[in-house]
């Protein structure tokens, strides 16, 4: 890496890919010839138009999304949508099932508890979240109006191995999983993600939503919490995060150049594979995920010793790998590998970890 950065593990916001900040960069002051940065243009100019559609039309082809899905850029981050889908979904009959896998899908159940009767279909609390229930242990209400999960668990670094199957849509939140792999679309009723992950700069939420969802916001809903307004206007029923979405774009092609999500999914498996081949192999460290629902995208671990994990930590800071801590919930080390992390910086860590454990024996 140039410039003088470091690898940064960080949850989100997350490492963008260099080339996109140089390109960004470069583009900055005077934005394909019009005289003007992205951020000074009006969304409703026809050169600001032109962006938006081929992000849209990117991401379209790179996630082979069907025409029968709308493609939304809004702001409030992937808490907002906590609301915005029980507010123009539950309506219809009153409930809606979620399953409960870590913090962020509690978060969800408990904003969907103010709109409806929520049924927790399933959760993984009795151990610790570090596991994801079967298929055949789901609670389902005959009566939900959607299924909520949280593909990625990004603070515990668990991740679902199956796509739940139910009669009910699919309401799934991906913020730190989206783009890392190939996703069966048509799958989903609703697939929501915060851009500061995988896909972009913070102020950005990407939602993919099926049109023929029996949408029911009322006439108290507030209109930028209403999915058929946000369809129907573009996402313009107000200013889109404008800036965030020509990132986006260019992240997409960044992506694309790489070789899509098929590529993108061998690259963060060869990345993590690093970092469990050397927890396994490990006397010191250790994660509490069970294997087979290991995160991609986040690897938690710890030595069980806090003053341990805090030298490891301030350690690897000198070496410019940075933000390894935990989640304040659950302390100990998480490395957040997302797209961007190039497998050096991954390679370092492992490194850094084989060191510091030699160092202790
Ligand atoms: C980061 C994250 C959130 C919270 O996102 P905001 O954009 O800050 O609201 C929600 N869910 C998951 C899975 C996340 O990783």
């Amino acid at each position: 890496m140039g410039h003088d950065r470091v690898y940064n593990f960080s949850a989100g916001p997350a490492m963008i890919p260099e080339k996109v900040l140089e390109r960004a960069a470069s583009e900055l002051l005077n934005y394909g010839g019009s005289g003007c940065s992205v951020m000074e243009m009006s969304h409703r100019s026809k050169e600001y138009d032109a962006i938006i559609v081929s992000v849209e039309e990117k991401l379209r082809r790179i996630m082979d999304i069907p025409d029968s899905y709308s493609v939304l850029f809004l702001q409030g981050g992937a808490t907002m949508q906590f609301s915005m889908a029980a507010l123009n979904l539950m309506g219809n009959t009153g409930c809606a099932d979620y399953a409960i896998t870590g913090q962020f899908s509690k978060k969800a159940s408990e904003e969907a508890a103010k709109f409806g009767k929520v049924n927790i279909a399933a959760s993984s609390k009795d151990k610790n979240f570090s596991y994801i229930p079967r298929q055949s242990e789901l609670k389902l209400d005959p009566n939900a109006s959607y299924f909520h999960f949280c593909m990625n668990n990004t603070i515990y670094g668990s991740k679902w191995d199956y796509i739940p199957e139910t009669e009910a849509p699919l309401v799934c939140d991906m913020s730190s999983c989206i783009l890392s792999e190939p996703v069966d679309v048509t799958k989903f009723g609703i697939i929501y993600a915060g851009a500061q992950k995988n896909m972009g700069p913070a102020g950005l939420t990407v939602v993919i939503v099926r049109n023929d969802l029996p949408f029911c916001p009322t006439d108290n809903t507030p209109i930028l919490l209403s999915y058929p307004e946000m369809i129907k206007t573009r996402s313009m029923h107000n200013t889109p995060p404008t800036y965030g979405i020509y990132l986006l774009g260019l992240v997409l092609d960044w992506v694309e150049e790489l070789g899509g999500l098929a590529e993108m999914e061998k690259l963060n498996r060869a990345k993590a594979e690093i970092l469990y081949n050397r927890l396994d192999a490990s006397k010191l460290f250790k994660t509490g995920i069970e294997k087979p629902y290991r995160s991609v995208m986040n690897v938690t671990f710890t030595t069980g010793d806090e003053a341990l994990d805090k030298q490891f930590i301030d350690g690897a800071k000198k070496e410019g790998l940075i933000t390894l801590g935990g989640h304040r919930a659950v302390g100990g080390m998480r490395a957040s590998i997302y797209n961007a992390m190039p497998i050096e910086g991954v390679k370092k860590l492992a490194a850094y970890m084989e060191k510091f454990e030699a160092e202790r024996q």
